[in-house]
């Protein structure tokens, strides 16, 4: 019998015509109808950050994952593309007219087939993208597809921030998309120009995230008292929040007057009130926020909390740029250009002037760089951007 079934298949292959209509390979012809995209629902109405939906439609460029099991030719993979009218296929998946074969689809664009195996694709890492399983029948020579809430077993987690930011970002007790069983994971995102990250899967009863980068200036972290429901979308608070630190990188800031008056950074005495700049913001653990303060006397660092830190009794920050003017005419020592009105970059807090008690900076002059400081009388503002 097997052999007689060996021979049709030689006879298929050498002499179609010959064949009997139940042998011919069916996939000549197939064709693929495939569903709407299904967007998610918003399980927050807060407006947090700046909401996005997601991906609501296909796009030019997308891939859906499929393979089918013959029970004559066994399973077979092909990747089908989007071209912003029609899916097509690489290659056909063969069976036999009046085969059931067995159809599995899957959006997934970290994956990628490997020897007939979903795996992840090159520095991807599940929960990372979307996992959404098709429900699929064939009729007719056509595979239907169909992509509803239904095939997305996982939720999304929107993580507003602000735009543009690299983190690090810890998930723990958390069900990749595509993956069965919780993980504790560390994942390197990056907002989009719209301050959002996200991470797609299941956060289970117990699950925490938060943020693990230091020197942010902005971060938050969740505990799920419940599990989160498939289909539905989450926000997590990160936007920078100005109340959950005064204080941000490149601030001078005036420390409490030491009672013996020694600089805090070198025990040195010092009678000045020591001033310095705030070179990184931390949240630790407990949620204690430290910053640490490169002091103006001696360029050393200390880790200061809020309370060390009397308030920032400076208009201008390192890295602002400002208009500045001089009384008199004057050329610059460096590329002697005639200074009345021009930009500087802040650089440093040189200290207060003992005259007339004014804060004076170090500043970078944009006529060539030339580096001397200015007093806060001379300067007239921001450079609008
Ligand atoms: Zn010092
Ligand atoms: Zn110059």
């Amino acid at each position: 019998m097997t052999r007689k079934i060996w021979n049709g298949v030689l006879l298929c292959v050498l002499l179609l015509v010959s064949c009997s209509q139940e042998e011919i390979p069916a996939n000549k012809f197939m064709q693929y109808a495939v569903s709407e995209f299904p967007a998610f629902d918003d399980a927050d109405s807060r407006a947090v950050g700046t909401p996005d939906l997601g991906k609501t439609n296909w796009q030019k460029g997308d891939q859906i994952l499929v393979s089918l099991t013959s029970q004559k030719y066994g399973t077979n993979t092909s990747v089908l593309n989007y071209d912003g009218v029609t899916w097509t296929s690489d290659v056909s998946l063969p069976y036999l007219v009046g085969e059931t074969p067995d159809i599995k689809a899957v959006y997934a664009p970290a994956y990628q087939w490997t020897d007939g195996k979903l795996t992840l694709k090159e520095n991807m890492m599940a929960g990372t993208e979307e996992y959404i399983e098709a429900r699929c029948d064939i009729r007719n020579n056509t595979i239907n597809l169909s992509f509803a809430n239904a095939g997305r077993n996982y939720s999304r987690l929107r993580i507003a921030t602000t735009p543009n930011l690299e983190f690090a970002f810890s998930a723990n007790g958390f069900t990749p998309s595509g993956q069965s069983g919780a993980v504790n994971a560390t994942y390197n995102l990056r907002a989009d120009a719209n301050g959002n990250a996200f991470l797609y899967g299941t956060f289970g009863q117990g699950a925490s995230v938060s943020f693990l980068t230091n020197y942010v200036m902005t971060w938050a972290e969740h505990n799920f008292n419940t599990p989160t429901l498939a289909g539905k979308s989450y926000v997590l608070d990160a936007t920078d929040n100005p109340k959950n630190h005064p204080y941000r990188k490149g601030d001078i800031v005036t420390l409490l007057k030491n009672p013996n008056g020694n600089c805090p950074g070198c025990g040195k005495p010092s009678d000045e009130t020591p001033t310095g700049t705030i070179e990184s913001v931390e949240k630790m653990e407990n949620g204690t926020i430290i910053y640490s303060v490169k002091l103006d006397h001696c360029e050393n660092t200390i880790r200061l909390q809020e309370a060390a830190i009397s308030g920032k009794k400076h208009l201008y920050s390192i890295g602002d740029v400002v208009n500045c003017k001089k009384w008199t005419i004057e050329y610059c020592p460096k590329c002697g250009k005639l200074i009345m009105n021009y930009q500087a970059t802040i650089t440093g807090f040189r200290g207060i002037d003992a005259q007339d008690g004014k804060d004076v900076y170090w500043i970078t002059r944009h006529c060539c760089g030339y580096k001397t400081s200015v007093s806060e009388i001379a300067i007239t503002g921001l450079v609008d951007e």
